[in-house]
């Protein structure tokens, strides 16, 4: 009872101290009055406990060695031998600090801590923090380990701080969140599910069936397809994350506060025309789906400054074929990506795309497919948890700016079943999804911190 009183008065000391902050702080004033209520109320331990920023720095480089190609990116495609090498090595550093390591049906690694759950009511359901250790092709070292990683220091400090707290803390790893397979099957398939045949239907990049692949690195289609989650099991869950965008660089801000995930949509484009000789047909004659792909590329980014300053629009794969130089193309199929964090908005993207290739096919004498998936509405992230971010920042004297998420995560499936929040820190220079994608120590260990902070918060609340 003594050092919680203890406790409280340093936290009421070190509030009092914020009046300097205010003027650099882009939080309107009524979010900051909330923000410090909530740190009086209901963080009990927040401050008290840091993160071990050396041992975070050493497992990031450590990690980011796993997979890395010769030229400098990584290579870890989920359930990839590197990936797989990738996940061992994180089950290896959670068993020698003594955390106990689950594997879910569909792969994704839960790790709890004994010593926390003899000190807490286990019967209520936990708090959740991870994010993703696979990659894109050729990725960085920072998207989805950092928030992996962090999670692991902050459940580490807890086990060895051996901090009573009022739920149980998970981190947790999910699989497949860069959609080798499928964009974030580990967090769909606890919180929304899959099918049997689902599963059985995908492919990798490689063109590898999902199940030959999941089934030759140990996993169990059956339990796979029985992977969700009974409801009430997550208690609320936080991500960390980096920007992977200029905003918090740019501005000079340490932590981004993230409102939402924008809304997303896209799919394939087809043209067809016709194939000829690409020496005896005259131009006037031809119907040249290369050259309407080639419209279709010009026109549609600038479509999306016309919807909103967030939108975004883009066309990451081109085919043409037959594929011969001296053949007119006869098809073009073009992939595109869309989002936009505005809900009206996302609808109205799509309308204005799908008119605009609809004109450029017609003008070409092309004709037209398009295979859209249905859009995914943008997800908000909770109000609550956004208030224990922000009480934690403004604790710590760093500066903050809400900001939404343009790239999906695994966030927005748990913040289907519980209450979710997400915190960004800087990416240099914007950079991500590249092997130039990095983040400054300084705000690696400010996330953690951060992210820490917020467990707490919500473990307590
Ligand atoms: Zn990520």
């Amino acid at each position: 009872m003594e050092s919680t009183r203890h406790r409280f008065m340093w936290r009421c000391q070190r509030i009092n101290d914020f009046s300097a902050l205010d003027d650099r702080d882009p939080i309107p004033q009524r979010r900051s009055w909330w923000c410090r209520n909530i740190l009086l109320t209901s963080t009990r331990g927040l401050l008290m406990t840091l993160i071990d920023s050396r041992r975070l720095t050493e497992d990031l480089v450590r990690l980011g060695e796993i997979g890395r190609r010769v030229a400098g990116g990584l290579d870890r495609s989920s359930f990839s031998p590197a990936d797989t090498a990738a996940r061992q090595w994180y089950i290896d550093r959670c068993t020698r600090s003594g955390l106990d390591v689950q594997v879910d049906g569909i792969g994704n690694i839960i790790v709890g801590s004994p010593i926390a759950d003899a000190l807490t009511d286990t019967d209520r359901p936990p708090v959740w923090s991870g994010s993703h250790i696979d990659t894109v092709p050729n990725g960085g070292a920072f998207d989805g380990a950092l928030g992996t990683l962090a999670a692991l220091e902050c459940l580490r400090r807890i086990h060895e701080e051996k901090l009573v707290l009022d739920r149980p803390v998970r981190c947790v790893v999910y699989a497949d969140e860069e959609g080798n397979y499928a964009h974030l099957l580990g967090s769909r398939a606890i919180t929304g599910g899959v099918t049997r045949s689902e599963l059985e239907s995908l492919t990798g990049r490689d063109g590898d069936r999902f199940v030959d692949t999941f089934t030759a690195a140990g996993g169990d289609v059956e339990r796979a397809a029985d992977s969700v989650l009974p409801e009430g099991a997550i208690d609320s869950s936080v991500e960390l994350h980096i920007e992977q965008g200029p905003v918090l660089e740019a501005q000079g801000i340490d932590i981004g506060l993230v409102t939402g995930i924008v809304g997303l949509g896209g799919g394939t484009i087809t043209l067809r025309g016709q194939a000829d000789h690409a020496g005896t047909t005259p131009m006037s004659t031809r119907k040249d789906a290369g050259v309407g792909a080639g419209a279709v590329l010009l026109a549609l980014p600038g479509i999306a400054p016309m919807v909103s300053d967030r939108a975004v629009v883009t066309c990451g794969i081109v085919r043409l074929l037959p594929g011969g130089s001296n053949v007119v193309p006869e098809t073009a199929h073009i992939s595109v990506d869309f989002r936009e964090p505005t809900a009206e908005l996302v609808g109205v993207l799509e309308s204005a795309i799908i008119a605009e290739v609809e004109s450029i096919a017609a003008e070409h004498g092309l004709d037209l497919e398009m295979e859209f998936e249905p859009t995914v509405p943008p997800v908000p992230m909770d109000e609550e948890v956004r208030d224990i971010i922000c009480a934690a920042v403004e604790a710590r004297g760093l500066t903050q700016m809400s900001i939404p998420s343009g790239a999906g995560h695994d966030s927005q499936n748990i913040s289907t079943v519980a209450p979710t929040g997400m915190i960004f820190v800087p990416s240099i220079g914007g950079r991500s999804h590249c092997p130039e994608e990095e983040t400054r120590w300084d705000d690696v260990g400010n996330g953690a911190q951060i992210l820490l902070d917020t467990i707490i918060g919500l473990a307590n609340r």
